[in-house]
């Protein structure tokens, strides 16, 4: 491979000119080997930030990125192969039941979900407060398991995109995590290394989102769809309110309960609605007709429910979770916050109880953090519902009382109670693809 001066390249970019294929190429496989420095990287990441890359570079940007590791290769799974990504939120446990229902359908669904990210939740997390259940699979395992039950609920191996875990971290302590071009190649290159036929995205708007308003979680959904008809890989993106939380339950633990419950029938609606939006937006990308009556039926037969139990017991767990929810860590001690007035909820602020429950144990606040399965938040009131004084907002599962009294003021910030009647909030904003 052609060697680079990497100043130069900071500085063209800096100056708002553009890179070439073999410069990015270059640039990204010497970062991965150390070549490339730290602080050269991190001055390179600001200059991507300030001047963006422009839809070749991202394309070769993303390819550099995907191809710093192994990729998988699934082409003895006679299926075809979707999976889904959201952008990350709070209560945002989709995954967990959507998967199943897809895979009950006849799409094989290798799905790599990462961990809690500051106030967002992470599939893995969750996954791991099943008795047993393992996430780390090594790419063999994780092709056997697809084979096997149809679907896998694992991590990324560590083979996969190395350039990205150390970019990420970098991005992370440099000031240039929000960044679309760098979000959407990081996002889009571990995908691409999952060998798929098709991605649904679920690109989430609102406080409690990495994209606050519409605008950017149009661009950042227009810049991922880009980058996959770049690399021939058809993507489909929806967006979703991430205003507030997704469903009832924030936490680990209580998510997994949430989503066995939608298996098993139930589950608030706004949860159930993007759950099935996004399977029929799977199943029409790998070709299947009558997406919405077939995943429906997929649930409602019981079929969906069987197919978490396989997987799950495929990765270790206990299946009998799927039956009984007693399995599951059990919260430690329950508190109530009361609603101070009545009146209409108008806000109901995803981003204020996704914090709350990361402080309260349910995510991390530095990388190296054990979380606490069982702690986390239900929620009573959202926005539309009518509320009395003194009516439950939300029971509140904490370690102590200490905890929970620390911890009440800025959870009651989240709600705004208001005398006349709210807007009800639009669940799916757009559909892009
Ligand atoms: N998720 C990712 O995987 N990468 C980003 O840059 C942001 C969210």
């Amino acid at each position: 491979m052609t060697r680079f001066n990497v100043v130069d390249l900071i500085e063209r970019k800096r100056d708002g000119g553009r890179l070439r294929d073999d410069e990015i190429g270059w640039l990204i496989a010497s970062y991965t080997s150390g070549e490339v420095t730290d602080y050269q990287m991190a001055a390179m990441t600001m200059a991507v930030f300030i001047r963006g890359l422009d839809p070749d570079e991202l394309a070769d940007w993303t390819g550099a990125m995907l191809h710093s590791g192994e990729v998988l290769d699934l082409a003895g799974i006679p299926l075809p192969k979707i999976d889904k990504h959201s952008t990350g939120g709070v209560g945002d446990k989709v995954s967990i039941p959507l998967a199943p229902i897809v895979a009950a359908c006849g799409v094989a669904v290798p799905m790599m979900s990462g961990r809690g990210l500051g106030h967002t939740g992470g599939t893995l997390d969750k996954l791991e407060t099943i008795p047993g259940y393992t996430t780390q699979l090594d790419p063999d395992r994780f092709g056997s398991v697809l084979a096997e039950c149809g679907l896998v609920l694992a991590g990324q191996s560590e083979t996969l995109v190395p350039a990205d875990r150390k970019l990420y971290a970098l991005r992370d302590a440099s000031g240039t995590v929000p960044s679309i071009p760098l979000i959407a190649s990081s996002i889009m290159s571990k995908k691409l290394a999952e060998d798929l036929d098709g991605l649904v995205l679920d690109v989430k708007v609102g406080s409690g989102a990495f994209m606050a308003d519409l605008a950017g979680a149009r661009t950042l959904a227009e810049t991922m769809v880009g980058i996959g008809q770049s690399h021939q890989v058809p993507i489909t993106a929806l967006i979703t309110d991430m205003d507030q939380p997704l469903g009832r339950m924030v936490g680990n633990a209580n998510e997994i309960a949430e989503s066995i419950e939608v298996l098993s029938g139930g589950g608030p609606s706004d949860l159930v609605e993007i759950t099935m939006a996004l399977a029929a937006e799977m199943l029409t990308l790998a070709g299947i007709d009558d997406a919405e009556a077939r995943s429906a039926e997929a649930l409602s037969s019981g079929r969906a429910l069987q197919y978490l139990g396989r997987v799950i017991e495929a990765q270790g767990g206990d299946p009998r979770v799927t039956e009984d929810l007693s399995l599951l860590p059990q919260p430690p001690e329950t508190f109530e916050l009361s609603a101070p007035r009545s009146g209409h909820v108008h806000c109901c602020d995803a981003r204020t109880i996704g914090v709350t429950a990361m402080r309260l144990g349910a995510g991390r606040t530095r990388k190296e953090d054990e979380i606490d399965p069982a702690v986390g938040i239900e929620i009573h009131a959202k926005v539309g519902d009518v509320v009395e004084e003194g009516q439950p907002l939300a029971t509140v599962a904490a370690r102590t009382s200490r905890q929970w009294e620390e911890h009440r003021p800025d959870l009651l910030g989240a709600w705004t109670i208001a005398d006349q009647p709210a807007e009800q909030r639009t669940l799916i904003h757009e559909r892009i693809g």
